[in-house]
């Protein structure tokens, strides 16, 4: 006997409204449909491991099948199966219902991306490709009747006893003339390759097995080598370069949460990829947008996240406000300190040759996580121009001595190019300073923050200043040109180079030192920078040109002689010319100029 029925819910046809906003996404359908299925067979091992069926489980299998003649996409399991009562119950109203609320949602939230990836449509997605769905199925219950259930997406159904010998369900979708994209075997295999991969039950599909349903994030450390992980990193990411190193996550209170978090090796800095982390439920793949759900500095990182705990079915805003959700962001963020600060004492030599890789996630961590901080200031590292490591504290150790000025404030001293500022850094190391290299991106702002965290410690650019006010002492040097002869020397200077960007000066420093040095004041470099960056509401100064110091050395010998020289201009000229070649800021008409007084000069003597 056939029954017929009508579907109780509110919205009369929302089958039409979800077809249309779904567009983009019709493929989940398959991931709905193989997962309720994953979730039929463990039903039926959980009731028989506790001995509520008693009967041969056989081989726990979810089949695909597609049969391009008859247009339908067949979906197997031989999980608990359902009566006639249970479909009623669980597919009419359940699927039903959720489809409804799904709809209501959406047209709250107007927004199809915050929902999509993100809510599962569960049974009713079979619509979003289906012009029919029909239900074959028999209950492991063995006095139940097996039943067939058909359905056209509107909120008519119609059930009626079928033939079935063996326990389990058929779902059977009659594609839709407009998707028969779904009927090609090759757009079902990538699907399934992207959402099942890593099922708990055997999936089936032209008679090949296409998942993984062990995959080593759901077993204990203990039982993995290294070898496993890179494998699995493999198997994740085919083309990439092994990782650095890997984090195991697991789990099970106050939250429930597997994975395993990989260090990519990081070819540069452009090439940065985020989304590479995989979020499941259940060994489900859901998205590959963690945003939220990870750390934001640590969405470089590569890997898998499993938990049931993390509400899918919410919209982002909510998302983010999710308590649960800030416990794993917290986790994470201390299981990879653990992580770093283990390998950082158990192999200082594998953590020094790592660094330049890890070093971005570490120093983004200190700069925007406070208790990544904590932990990572014992084991972020500075290198200094000869290429060795110090931790904090072991630098400051190392240059205390000699980098105090007079106020007793720490100077610390770095480039940002060791080529381009040579000639500085040189100058710093002759007077036994010592020169960090702090040359990436992200530098600039983990200066800002070190100058913070750290007590009295200021760190300066060695081109920001002379190499006497680089780091202050209290000794006066003596000046061998009287004050008349520095303001006569200032002004030849100062017409020579013809600039109102450059701010001549005269100070006495070593005969040693260079005739005369330009230098960019530390701040006014940040300022730039930060209005670069679009910092806090700073003015734009990115097209204001840099005002610079030119200092004369009063004690160099070059700087008597042009006082006393016939074309003192034009040695003057000349000199400040050297100077800028030295800095790489000599180019364009300016160089030429100076090459042919050059030629001219060589020629006179
Ligand atoms: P959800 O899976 O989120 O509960 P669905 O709409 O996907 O929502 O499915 C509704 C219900 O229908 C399921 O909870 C389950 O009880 C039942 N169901 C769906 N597919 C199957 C299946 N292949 N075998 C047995 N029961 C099923």
């Amino acid at each position: 006997m056939e029954e017929r029925g009508n579907i109780s819910i509110h919205t009369e046809n929302i089958f039409p409204i979800i077809k249309k906003f779904l567009y983009s996404d019709h493929e989940i359908f398959l991931r709905e449909l193989v997962s309720n299925a994953v979730d039929a067979t463990q039903k039926i091992k959980r009731l028989s491991s506790i001995g509520e069926y008693t009967g041969d489980l056989g081989e726990l299998k979810v089949t695909v099948a597609v049969d391009k003649d008859a247009k339908t996409i067949t979906i197997s399991d031989n999980g608990i199966g359902m009566t006639a009562e249970e479909i009623k119950k669980y597919i009419n109203q359940i699927a039903f219902s959720g489809a409804t609320e799904f709809v209501e949602r959406y047209k709250e939230s107007g927004d199809k991306d915050q929902i999509i990836g993100q809510f599962g449509l569960g049974f009713y997605s079979a619509f979003m490709v289906a012009e029919r769905v029909e239900i074959v199925t028999k209950s492991y219950r063995d006095e139940t009747e097996p039943a067939h259930w058909t359905c056209d997406g509107s909120t008519e159904f119609a059930i009626a006893p079928a033939h079935k010998e063996t326990r389990g369900t058929n779902v059977i979708l009659n594609v839709a003339s407009d998707s028969e994209e779904f009927l090609e075997p090759v757009r079902i295999r990538t699907i399934l390759d992207k959402y099942c991969k890593f099922l708990p039950v055997p999936v089936e599909f032209e008679g090949e097995i296409i998942n993984n349903p062990n995959p080593i994030w759901t077993k204990q450390p203990s039982e993995l080598k290294d070898e496993d992980y890179k494998e699995f990193y493999t198997e994740l990411y085919p083309m990439s370069e092994p990782p650095l190193f890997w984090i195991h996550l697991n789990v099970d209170y106050p939250f429930n949460l597997t994975g395993i978090l990989y260090f990519p090796k990081i070819k540069n800095e452009f090439e940065l990829q985020r989304n590479k982390i995989q979020l499941y439920s259940r060994q489900v793949f859901i998205t590959d947008e963690v945003k939220d759900v990870v750390p934001e500095f640590l969405m470089l990182l590569h890997g898998i996240i499993d938990s049931p705990d993390i509400p899918l079915n919410v919209s982002r805003s909510f998302l983010q406000a999710d308590s649960s959700v800030k416990k794993i962001n917290t986790y994470i963020t201390k299981k990879v300190a653990d992580k770093l600060a283990e390998i950082f004492k158990k192999d200082r030599t594998a953590f020094e040759t790592n660094w330049d890789d890890i070093s971005v996630f570490v120093k983004y961590g200190m700069l925007s996580d406070d208790k990544f901080y904590e932990k990572a200031k014992d084991f972020v590292l500075l290198q200094n121009t000869s290429g060795k490591y110090y931790t904090l504290e072991e630098y400051k150790t190392q240059v205390e001595a000699n980098q105090k000025d007079k106020n007793e404030q720490l100077v610390l001293l770095y480039t940002t190019d060791a080529d381009k500022q040579h000639a500085y850094v040189e100058a710093a190391e002759n007077r036994g300073y010592d020169v960090l290299k702090l040359d990436t991106v992200i530098d600039s702002h983990f200066i800002g923050m070190l100058e913070q965290k750290l007590e009295k410690t200021t760190l300066k650019r060695v081109d920001s200043e002379t190499i006497d006010k680089l780091i202050e002492k209290d000794e006066a040097k003596e000046s061998v040109l009287s004050d008349t002869e520095k303001e006569d020397l200032k002004k030849v200077y100062e017409e020579a180079i013809d600039n109102k960007n450059m701010m001549v000066e005269v100070a006495p420093m070593s005969p040693d030192d260079a005739p005369l040095v330009i230098t960019l004041p530390e701040f006014m470099r940040r300022m730039k920078d930060m209005s670069r960056a679009g910092g806090g509401g700073m003015m734009f100064m990115g097209d204001m040109p840099d005002t610079y110091n030119v200092t004369i050395n009063a004690n160099h010998p070059l700087n008597q002689r042009v006082l006393k020289a016939e074309e003192k201009g034009k040695l003057a000229r000349q000199a400040f010319d050297l100077a800028l070649l030295s800095q790489n800021m000599l180019s364009g008409a300016a160089l030429t100029s100076f090459v042919k007084r050059s030629f001219d000069l060589m020629t006179k003597e």
